[in-house]
């Protein structure tokens, strides 16, 4: 077993555009929530993790003392990983909570910057702005906990192509070890999709989407950030080891509300409410709402989606020794097809989106759907 999430579901404020798994803290059994995560915890019959991510919700919305708790019971069940991840927020990150993350032994920050413009920032409900992002990372750079992650978006309503510059302007600053940076996507149930239904807002940004991706794509490698994944781009020997775990179709355990991991052939989805994950718990030991058992048919294409993904791509011989059939013999028709068209490439080794494919890779990934 590769990798472990943790799932911390608390927010400060709701964002306009999140569908997370996540709830206002405020009156909630947060101390009762860490005790049952515990126990889920303390159940994985694992001890030995190469990768832990802790995500949410926003686990820096936790008090010093419940962050504690949180970093103790992690501590206490498996030894040191080489990649530790806490999410955090720019205003929230405050010298004691950097400092304690640090003494347990957490080595990455994901910062959920955003965007660098205030204005944009109000729109989409966050709780910090510019200067808390400066000074978050001033902080992190003085404790000495210098490996972070920025997480930006673009296709943001009434965003201008100015604002990218601006944000690669400031990456440059900077100087993250790790970027993230994803278009964002108007999921239902949030408000940014009520007020578009109600003809309040305008979906995304008025330039083309794919222009700004190329643009993402671009200024980043110019200062030194390849792309390796779709949304991702990192210094050299700095990528996400966790986040390949899921890219790399690797297993992975999952702990908290709403949280899915992948064992063996199984995915497993845990309940969502937080105060019905606490129950479950305490009445029955047991958290997990539904398994599904992958088939073959099922493994070969999330093999594919999700390698593809990477820049290196999928692994010809991996998936004649995983599946026992060459590539070809499977998906023949559709690597033909994208390889001429221009949207895949193949070395020896390994068949990857091109330039030009990754701006189409979900109209790609449909053709690897295989037809029961
Ligand atoms: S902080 Fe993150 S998880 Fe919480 S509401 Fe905002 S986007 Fe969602």
């Amino acid at each position: 077993m590769r990798s472990l999430y943790v799932h911390i579901p608390f927010c400060n404020r709701i964002c306009t555009y999140c569908d997370f798994n996540k709830v206002l803290i405020k009156n909630q059994p947060v101390d009762a929530y860490l005790m049952a995560l515990k126990q889920e915890i303390d159940s994985f019959p694992v001890t030995d993790l190469k990768t832990i991510y802790v995500g949410g919700g926003t686990p820096t919305s936790l008090s010093m003392k419940q962050l504690e708790f949180l970093l103790q019971t992690i501590k206490n069940k498996f030894g040191q990983v080489s990649e530790y991840t806490f999410e955090a927020n720019p205003d929230e990150l405050t010298t004691e909570k950097i400092s304690l993350l640090k003494d347990y032994d957490v080595n990455r920050i994901s910062l959920g910057v955003q965007t660098f413009n205030n204005d944009l920032l109000k729109v989409l409900g966050r709780t910090h702005n510019f200067d808390d992002i400066y000074r978050s990372i001033e902080h992190m750079n003085k404790i000495g906990l210098d490996n972070y992650s920025i997480d930006l978006m673009y296709n943001l309503p009434g965003e201008k192509l100015m604002d990218i510059e601006d944000s690669l302007k400031n990456i440059e600053i900077l100087k993250p070890k790790h970027i993230s940076w994803y278009s964002l996507i108007i999921e239902p149930h949030t408000v940014f999709y009520n007020k578009i239904n109600r003809g309040q807002m305008s979906i995304g940004s008025s330039i083309k989407e794919g222009e700004i991706y190329g643009r993402v794509i671009n200024g980043l490698n110019d200062i030194g950030y390849p792309q390796y994944e779709i949304s991702n781009f990192s210094q050299k020997e700095f990528q996400s080891q966790h986040n390949k775990t899921y890219w790399l179709n690797e297993n992975y355990l999952a702990a908290g509300a709403g949280s899915h991991g992948y064992i063996g052939d199984m995915r497993y989805y845990n309940i969502k409410p937080v105060t019905h994950y606490i129950k479950s718990m305490n009445d029955h030991k047991n958290v997990v709402k539904e398994k599904i058992k992958l088939n073959k048919t099922d493994m070969m294409e999330e093999e594919m989606f999700l390698r593809l993904r990477l820049n290196q791509g999928v692994s010809i011989e991996r998936f004649e020794d995983k599946f026992n059939m060459p590539i070809y013999d499977v998906y023949g028709k559709a690597l033909d097809k994208h390889i001429n068209l221009g949207h895949l490439q193949q070395n020896d080794h390994y068949i990857s989106l091109t330039d030009e494919g990754r701006m189409i890779g979900n109209d790609i990934f449909v053709d690897f759907l295989i037809d029961d």
